[in-house]
């Protein structure tokens, strides 16, 4: 049997799903439910874990740590860069913001089991996540058999989304 535990997260039946961006509404909802999960793990989704993960659900776009703090300012007072960094270390934790290795930047993550790969957009910068589970155990087989442990549990792909192709 292969183990992997960062392909792989042992909690099928904790799932929230979302595609950012949300609109002010669900994004309250998915709030509510993420803030629920994290007291059934012993998690606290304190003020600002939830101020940083409600700016993430609003966008596609994927956000780096002073951008945030920035987006958060306008909110109040501006939030110190390491504030927002253990802020976004607990919700990568936690599954649901991921770190984008090739633009060092973070979005809202909903399925941190099953998502396979983020594309990312190149002309407009937006980001969506795939959720495929024959892509990440083909990913992860291939992987065990060159005997690399990855710390990624997901691909990273540029290109151009759909609607960017439309226009030329
Ligand atoms: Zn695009």
């Amino acid at each position: 049997m292969v183990h992997a535990p960062s392909l792989q997260h042992p909690l099928p039946n904790e799932r929230i799903r979302f595609q950012a961006p949300l609109k002010p509404e669900a994004a309250k909802r998915t709030l509510a439910e993420t803030e629920a999960l994290c007291r059934t793990r012993g998690a606290r989704l304190t003020p600002i874990r939830r101020r940083v993960l409600e700016v993430l659900l609003g966008t596609a776009k994927p956000l780096g740590a002073y951008d945030l703090a920035d987006a958060l300012a306008s909110q109040g007072r501006r939030l110190a860069p390491i504030t927002v960094y253990r802020a976004l270390d607990f919700l990568i934790e936690q599954g649901l913001a991921y770190r984008l290795a090739s633009r060092n930047a973070y979005i809202a993550s909903s399925s941190s089991h099953g998502t396979a790969a983020f594309l990312i957009c190149e002309a407009c910068g937006e980001a969506s996540e795939i959720t495929s589970t024959d892509v990440s155990e083909t990913v992860l087989r291939v992987l065990t058999e060159q005997g690399y442990q990855p710390l990624a549990r997901a691909l990273e792909i540029t290109g151009r989304c759909q609607h960017c192709q439309d226009v030329h």
